[in-house]
């Protein structure tokens, strides 16, 4: 079973010095900053923070005083290159590679100790526990591969970025993309500098690109030799190249195996997200409308509570609960709508047609009938549609408002003479401005 992990956060000029770091300035060359530097095995490795620290705040002020003021805290990761090799090894093959790459860039120490040549095993343990990821290849170290792989940076900026050129053997992000790489390269080169085929200019059709400090890197080598040695090292690196391809390919099957774990993960934590949410609003009476309107239609509403991935705490809940009754009232006054008052509507209109053909009564008080619309306004008949769920409404509960009706009529009537009038515009008498005047 794949495995998945979060990228762990650091600063972004640290992010832009460690992916420089352990980028891949040609192809073929190692790192010799970052790579396995091959310290002495009896190298001292105790570490000295106090000291740095001390350093850093003489000129600081008063803030550099309590730096150094403060009581040193022990039984923290400056502790660990102290401990007993054995058992500090035993440790560090249960980290992730990524815990060990940020180990390794924390101290000066444990840079040391991790990038030795002798301590590749650590490495190699550590990469071991994740299923299915593809062994070391040989144009990598142990950490520019773990860096390649897990740290989630581009080479060029440092921005976080996902996109993986396993042939290219870096990261970058779109920007540093369009800088750093290049799609031509003379066809009697074919075979010797890694390609990758990306579709960066159009969504059907790709091209094959080269990084242009590797392509470079490579033409001051290749130029550099005689006719022979040249062919000795194109045969070498058409090799070479071909080993990268195969094991790229691996590291994109295992990768794409990674993204649709991690989908898959993300839609769980969502989809448990929803679950704890909708519970608790039906637990708050919101059940009707969860049940009518569905999840989709409220999680479209309030996408910004519901697509979170984080487990919904009481504390959270404190907050977005307000938020979401608000929206659930409105939910609740849509579904009254559509389930309770518009059937009561349709009711009212049926009955109020029957009445219109029945003969006028006695007196005429009730000749000029308001529309089906107006009537149901009217107080009486307005208190029968929007009578609680509860109570079912029938064709004999309008009758009490039907017998107020000669009622009703006349408050309807006064309602809109008053409306009238308030629309009549009263003209201003010509004589008055000339009667001032005198
Ligand atoms: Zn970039």
């Amino acid at each position: 079973m794949v495995q998945t992990r979060s990228a762990t956060k650091t600063t972004q000029s640290n992010d832009v010095e460690n992916a420089k770091k352990c980028a891949l300035p040609a192809p073929l060359e190692e790192d010799s900053s970052d790579d396995l530097a091959d310290a002495p095995e009896g190298e001292d490795i105790s570490y000295h923070p106090v000291k740095k620290r001390s350093k850093r705040a003489q000129g600081k002020g008063t803030q550099a005083k309590e730096v150094t003021r403060r009581p040193r805290q022990r039984g923290r990761l400056e502790m660990l290159p102290e401990l007993n090799l054995d058992v500090l090894f035993q440790i560090l093959g249960f980290l992730h590679p990524l815990d060990l790459l940020n180990l390794a860039r924390t101290t000066t120490a444990f840079r040391q100790l991790l990038m030795r040549k002798s301590s590749a095993f650590i490495w190699k343990t550590a990469r071991s526990q994740i299923g299915g990821f593809p062994d070391c290849p040989s144009d990598l170290s142990e950490p520019q591969y773990a860096n390649l792989a897990f740290y989630p940076h581009c080479y060029g900026c440092g921005n976080t970025v996902p996109t993986i050129h396993w042939r290219l053997r870096l990261r970058y992000c779109p920007a540093c993309r369009k800088a750093e790489i290049y799609s031509g390269f003379p066809s009697y080169h074919d075979g010797v500098l890694p390609l990758e085929y990306l579709k960066l200019y159009h969504k059907r059709h790709g091209d094959y690109f080269v990084d242009i400090k590797q392509r470079d890197s490579f033409l001051a080598e290749y130029n550099k030799l005689s006719k022979v040695q040249r062919d000795v090292f194109m045969t070498e690196r058409r090799k070479l190249v071909s080993d990268i391809d195969k094991h790229a390919a691996k590291c994109e099957a295992w990768h794409q195996g990674i993204i649709v774990a991690r989908k898959c993960e993300l839609s769980d934590a969502r989809a448990a997200r929803a679950e704890s949410i909708l519970a608790r609003l039906k637990g708050i009476g919101y059940g009707a409308e969860i049940d009518y309107f569905g999840l989709d239609q409220i999680a479209a509403l309030r996408g910004d509570v519901f697509h979170s991935t984080k487990r919904l705490t009481d504390r959270e809940w404190e907050h977005v609960g307000q938020k979401l009754e608000e929206t659930m009232n409105d939910f609740r006054m849509r579904r009254m709508e559509m389930q309770l008052y518009n059937p009561r509507q349709r009711l009212l209109v049926k009955l109020y047609d029957d009445y219109v053909q029945k003969p006028a009564l006695d007196g005429g008080a009730v000749d000029l009938l308001p529309s089906v619309a107006d009537l149901a306004k009217c107080a009486a008949f307005d208190a029968v549609i929007k009578l609680p769920e509860v109570n079912g409404v029938e064709p004999d509960a309008f009758k009490p408002a039907f017998e107020q009706l000669p009622i009703s009529v006349l408050q309807w009537r006064e309602n809109v003479e008053r409306q009238l009038a308030s629309l009549v515009v009263v003209p201003i008498d010509p004589r008055q401005p000339s009667e001032r005047l005198l």
